[in-house]
């Protein structure tokens, strides 16, 4: 390499930079009760890498000093991790607004039993994830069971009034996430939104805002699948050949700072799974946190940052640009 670029920033014309800090994504830690065959982080009930009180402190600063758009909290299953609940209780507390990504199954772990109402009453935004609206897919990517207590945790979250029409500030958001269950990119995210909105009313009666699509990353459990089932090359090469230069401008690292469970500072969870941590440049920990030097940090970039330009782009808040659906 003579540029100093690497494959990735040759396709794309160029180092990428951030254009702000507009959301804080905080990763509070690996363990989750699941352990799903897409899991990029890892994540299961056998790991024990969860963030601390201290580190919680210091996130907390940190949001009420940046005062992001958004605060949006992951893991592992992020309600598995104790910190979970002062920190949503600080954020509610300062005016901030907070989305839990939850894999809705954590809902009905031990201890969990008041989740949904402590969600409610603090008005936090759920990302769902429900791979897909048949319940042989989702076993298949899931676990046996998993389907069932989805469905049972979107039916109460309904109850208590998420999912209904409106984003005001009142409202009680549920967006629900789709992953491809193999060597493929996802289908456009408008016309599988329009299929899981009538498969889940029509079989259970069930309403949510929006669906998200997000491409697998050759990275975690979904790379080393794709190793063993001898696909990777294939797969990058796919990622590859359907680089979108549309989405570039759209790129969630961007606009967005990840905080690993140890504190250390990211482009995006990914760049956590890498040990990539922020350019040199800017402050690598919470600790020594500073907007402005983050706010025009060079992203640090690789070949996987193709599975986010690949087709309609792919980020955690969703597809970047609208995919046309193909004719038939
Ligand atoms: S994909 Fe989500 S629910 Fe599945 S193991 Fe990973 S963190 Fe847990
Ligand atoms: S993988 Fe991370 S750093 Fe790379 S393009 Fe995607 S969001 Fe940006």
């Amino acid at each position: 390499m003579t540029d100093g670029m690497n494959e990735f920033e040759r396709l794309a014309g160029g180092h990428i930079q951030a254009l702000g800090v507009d959301i804080m994504q905080v990763n509070l830690g690996l363990r989750c009760n699941q352990s799903c065959t897409h899991c990029h982080v890892q994540a299961g009930p056998e790991r024990t890498e969860l963030m601390d009180e201290a580190t919680m402190a210091l996130v907390l600063g940190a949001a009420q000093a940046l005062r992001p758009r958004l605060v949006d909290i992951t893991g592992g299953a992020p309600e598995l991790c104790p910190v979970l609940r002062p920190l949503l209780d600080g954020l509610f507390h300062a005016g901030l607004a907070a989305q839990v990504r939850t894999n809705l199954t954590a809902l009905f772990e031990p201890g969990q039993e008041d989740m949904f109402e402590f969600y409610r009453a603090r008005k936090v935004g759920l990302v769902a994830s429900l791979p897909c609206y048949l319940e042989e897919n989702v076993r298949a990517m899931r676990g046996s069971g998993v389907y069932e207590r989805s469905v049972a945790a979107l039916r109460r979250l309904n109850e208590l009034g998420y999912g209904q029409a409106g984003r005001g500030d009142d409202a009680l958001t549920i967006d629900l996430v789709y992953n491809p269950g193999g060597a493929f990119l996802p289908p456009g995210q408008c016309a599988l939104e329009a299929d899981y909105r009538r498969e889940l009313l029509a079989r259970h009666g069930l309403v949510f805002n929006r669906l998200l699509t997000i491409a697998n990353m050759p990275l975690g459990r979904f790379g080393e699948g794709l190793r063993r089932s001898g696909q990777e090359a294939g797969y990058r090469e796919l990622l590859r050949q359907s680089f979108n230069p549309a989405t570039l401008d759209g790129l969630m690292c961007r606009r967005q700072i990840n905080v690993g469970y140890d504190g250390a500072l990211y482009d995006c969870d990914f760049n956590m799974v890498l040990g990539l941590r922020v350019n040199h440049a800017a402050p690598g920990h919470i600790r020594d946190f500073d907007a402005d030097l983050l706010r025009g940090r060079l992203v640090m970039t690789g070949p996987h940052c193709l599975a986010c330009t690949a087709g309609g782009g792919s980020s955690c808040g969703g597809e970047l640009v609208a995919v046309q659906p193909t004719a038939e």
